[in-house]
């Protein structure tokens, strides 16, 4: 295995490299969001289902101005008037009724005289005013959505209008979520002195679901070999990805890539040239992602984005998140030899450090819109550069 830490770039592809696509199930539409569609989805009806008004008002026949006609019924949603209208005939209507036999449009009610009996309408009403017609959104038979498509809000309804409640989807990844460390607490807890809470195991269950993947275990685990490798096989009993924060550094309490190992998990990579998160370990033990991220809490986050998040996309069937870019407002120096997320806000276009960039300062993270990647090199990388940055959402 390599000793030289990867790039970015480099770490990145092994990780790609070593991602398969989750199996399909049939899954309930209102579970659905933020799924990748895995079937073809044909509209089992017309949408709309019948010609009906796109106003509360008449339905009659086209005609001048002035007409005063005889009110004969009521068209409401869901209750169809069983009445045909006829010459110097209208029926009330509410918005979605269908269009009863006979009429050809529908007079507002703001440009009509309701009399109780007969209605005068103001204004002349041309044929198709105000009528929906059948199939205007979706055609019984069209392929609405095809395999592939992310289900956003507007997907899931255009299930739904298509006559869908379940649908055949790559399914969420699962996920096993662990803190390694003798020092940490539980969120809550009291402090001793040289104690911690445990940050991480709350930060990375939110990325883990904010990824639209399920986290099936969390676990928080002492810097002891034996607990470190009994917790380790639960997770790879019931994970598809391991995310594991802390202990995988050289040392002496130090012992996530050494259980992992023991337990059949190939080490893939180990550090990576990059600040913060360069004691970054990834391995995988068949179609099993091992993500072993240093415990620093900016250092996990940054690596989680980086790296386990393209993952979770890949594996989910979701395409990669588009990459964007800015302009520097000042002047960043740069690391010799590691490229570096740095924390910043976008004013005005332009991307400005959120403040003190030390791998434990989470502060400055929750301030940040964005991670800006500043290549490595001497000095300092000028304000008014181009720059690529990294989305804070995985
Ligand atoms: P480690 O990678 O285990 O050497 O930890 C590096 C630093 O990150 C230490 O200061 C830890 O106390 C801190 N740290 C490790 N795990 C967590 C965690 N789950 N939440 C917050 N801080 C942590
Ligand atoms: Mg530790």
């Amino acid at each position: 295995m390599a000793s030289q830490p990867l790039d970015i770039a480099q770490a990145q592809a092994l990780v790609a490299g070593h991602c398969r696509l989750l199996p399909a199930e049939l899954t309930q539409v209102d579970g659905a969001l933020g799924l990748v569609l895995s079937e073809q989805v044909i509209a089992s009806y017309d949408v709309p289902s019948s010609a009906n008004s796109a106003m509360d008002g008449f339905a009659a026949r086209a005609g001048d101005a002035g007409r005063t006609l005889k009110l004969i019924g009521e068209s409401r949603a869901g209750q169809p008037a069983a009445i045909s209208v006829g010459e110097g005939e209208a029926v009330r209507i509410s918005t979605g009724a269908v269009m009863p036999d006979g009429a050809d449009a529908v007079a507002p009610i703001e440009v009509a005289e309701d009399h109780g009996d007969t209605v005068t309408l103001l204004e002349e009403l041309t044929g198709g005013r105000n009528v929906r017609l059948a199939g205007e959104d979706l055609r019984a038979g069209d392929a609405v959505l095809a395999p592939g498509r992310e289900l956003g809000p507007a997907e899931l309804g255009i299930a739904v209008a298509a006559g869908r409640a379940e649908l055949q989807c790559v399914r969420r990844a699962r996920v096993a979520v662990i803190a390694t460390g003798d020092e940490l607490r539980e969120p809550g807890a009291d402090l001793a002195p040289g104690e911690l809470h445990n940050s991480n195991l709350t930060t990375i269950g939110a990325l883990v679901r904010a990824a639209g993947a399920d986290v099936v275990l969390t676990s928080h685990v002492g810097d002891d070999p034996a607990a470190t490798e009994r917790c380790f096989s639960e997770a790879l009993d019931q994970a598809d990805v391991i995310v594991c924060s802390g202990g995988v550094s050289v040392g002496p309490h130090d012992h996530v890539k050494g259980a992992f190992m023991e337990l059949g998990v190939e080490e893939r990579f180990w550090r990576v040239a990059l600040r913060p998160g360069r004691p970054t370990w990834f391995g995988s033990r068949d179609g099993q992602l091992v993500f072993g991220l240093p415990g620093n809490p900016v250092s996990a986050m940054v690596t989680f984005l980086l790296f386990v998040a393209p993952a979770l996309r890949a594996i989910q069937g979701r395409s990669p998140q588009q990459t964007a870019s800015s302009t520097l407002g000042e002047s960043i120096p740069r690391h010799p030899d590691r490229d570096e997320c740095v924390r910043v806000r976008i004013e005005d276009g332009e991307a400005f450090a959120t403040g003190p960039q030390g791998s434990h300062i989470l502060s400055s993270m929750s301030l940040a819109d964005a991670l800006a990647v500043i290549p490595r090199g001497e000095g300092s990388l000028a304000a008014g550069s181009a720059i690529e940055l990294l989305s804070l959402q995985p």
